[in-house]
């Protein structure tokens, strides 16, 4: 597959496919969060790829906003009991913190390797 998109949107479709950030064919993950060693197409060594608690932290902010914000619209206007409360979101939380995880944590991997990013290090005046 060709890919003419712009230079960023080629990293963001590898990421969130979950495949190699620089050739876009090998396979990023082995389990549902966990990382190949290396790519299984061009080689590449994914051990650069440390996303953190980036994906964690979206996936919490945005999908707890979303539930927060749907239980406080159906307190207010329906009134269920605390047992439909907990029937309803505890299952959506599930849902919208589980199954964005890996897109998000592709997505963040992709865009490391993108802009090179990496950990600060100390650099000494001879060393410049
Ligand atoms: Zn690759």
């Amino acid at each position: 597959m060709v890919d003419h998109a712009s230079p960023t949107a080629l990293p963001i479709g590898r990421g969130l496919r979950g495949r190699c950030p620089a050739c876009g064919e090998g396979r990023l993950f082995q389990g549902f969060l966990s990382l190949r060693p290396a790519c299984e197409h061009c080689g590449l060594d994914f051990g650069f790829a440390d996303a953190g608690d980036g994906p964690a932290v979206f996936v919490i902010l945005i999908g707890g906003a979303i539930v927060v914000f749907a239980a406080l619209i159906t307190e207010v206007v329906y009134q269920p009991p605390y047992w439909l409360h907990a029937a309803l979101w505890l299952p959506l939380v599930l849902l919208v913190t589980l199954s964005p995880l890996r897109l998000i944590k592709g997505l963040l991997i992709a865009l490391q390797y993108h802009h090179k990013a990496a950990e600060g290090r100390l650099v000494r005046r001879g060393d410049v």
